[in-house]
């Protein structure tokens, strides 16, 4: 095994990061520079980008992580460019392959559990979720025969069929229809309540039979997790949300996480597991992203990966712009897996996002490594009835 301590290179950054802190300090006081000005750039949208480098400079650009500082007053800026915008310290900031640790070993039954995952059920399952129209869910304010709605039917089906209680967590109505998270759920043995929860977006920014990477490749990875498992016994509640509203401000995973609050539900969940664009490969990267707190549990996952798959581990923080986010606000240890932003899908958020070009023996790999953490946290055996 390869084991490469890369940590100094966030020390170097964050000592370069606060030099700068220090400098702006120094010439300037007004209260948008407390914490020298960095910002974190909560969108990835090419149209935004192009914008906000209308009235910033780019200081870190890394995977997902990118800071800029503002060239105009802040309080000068448009609401929507503000809204993208979140102040940050150079201190929260890691972009760095994972740091490996040497007690972990490969484990036969977890090689079998990992075994079962199929590049080809998921891709056959991602090209039905990107064909079923437009997913935005604002698709429901114009037709109840929307992509949105056929894919909200398509997973409760399929949760459903593979055994899981299926609940439709609605929480907006449209004028066409309910905006709604597809959630499946098995109980644990006794009375434990643990739960582990994975998550992934089943709605699109809402081109026609598109949004294949983004984010039919995560919600099919989420129904091949709950196929492999509904094979196993496990320690833990297992809870599958496939959510909506994502591409309009993480609205549904947001209303799951406050119903999770007001259940005591959130309570119980061990950690959580975020898909979101798993099927765009260049260089086997896949990045690991979460907040600082929960670094070194990004670095086991890493691990896993290097036991268990082909894939090169990238640990990021902060967390942003993902289902990851709300429960990673409510305490939960929780990652978002995600393709390597470097050199992303040219078609991110534009209609060519289409199964075609996809790279499904990637997006299998992603899948395995979020069992295999599972099982690593999890004790799984096959049911046998
Ligand atoms: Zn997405």
């Amino acid at each position: 095994m390869r084991i490469i301590n890369h940590k100094y290179i966030s020390i170097a950054l964050a000592a370069f990061l606060s030099a700068q802190v220090f400098s702006v300090s120094a010439h300037t006081a007004s209260p948008e520079n407390a914490g020298g000005g960095l910002y974190l750039v909560e969108s990835q949208d090419p149209g935004f980008l192009e914008t906000l480098a209308g009235f910033s400079s780019v200081e870190y650009d890394r995977g997902r992580t990118r800071l800029v500082k503002l060239t105009v007053p802040y309080d000068s800026l448009p609401d929507e460019i503000r809204a993208k915008l979140r102040p940050v310290s150079p201190y929260e900031v890691y972009n760095a392959p994972a740091v490996l640790s040497q007690k972990e070993s490969i484990l036969p039954e977890v090689l079998t559990l990992v075994s079962k995952v199929s590049a080809d059920r998921i891709k056959a399952s991602a090209t039905a979720i990107a064909m079923t129209g437009k997913r935005s869910a604002a698709q429901l304010d114009v037709t109840s025969g929307s992509g949105n709605k056929r894919t909200m039917d398509l997973v409760a089906d399929t949760l459903k069929g593979l055994g899981y209680a299926v609940e439709r967590h609605c929480y907006k109505d449209r004028k066409m229809d309910k905006e709604c998270n597809i959630a499946g759920y098995r109980p644990g043995p006794g009375t434990d309540p643990k739960t582990v929860l994975v998550a992934a977006h089943l709605d699109s920014v809402g081109y026609d039979n598109a949004g294949a990477d983004d984010n039919a490749s995560g919600t099919a990875g989420l129904l091949e997790m709950a196929r492999v498992l509904a094979g196993y016994r496990s320690d833990h509640a297992l809870l599958f949300v496939a959510t909506n509203g994502e591409e309009n401000g993480i609205v549904g995973a947001y209303a799951y996480a406050k119903k999770l609050q007001a259940s005591g539900g959130m309570g119980n969940l061990a950690w959580a597991i975020n898909m979101d664009m798993i099927a765009w490969n260049r260089d086997g990267v896949v990045e690991i992203e979460t907040n600082k707190e929960f670094i070194a549990h990004a670095d086991w996952v890493g691990t896993m990966a290097k036991l268990y798959t082909r894939l090169q581990p990238h640990v990021a923080s902060p967390a942003w712009g993902s289902d990851h986010v709300p429960f990673l606000e409510a305490g939960v240890p929780t990652y978002l897996s995600i393709e390597h932003w470097e050199d992303h899908n040219p078609c991110y958020h534009k209609s060519c996002d289409k199964p075609e070009g996809l790279n499904w023996n990637f997006a299998a790999d992603i899948v395995k490594l979020n069992l295999a953490v599972i099982a690593g946290k999890t004790r799984l055996e096959p049911a046998r009835d």
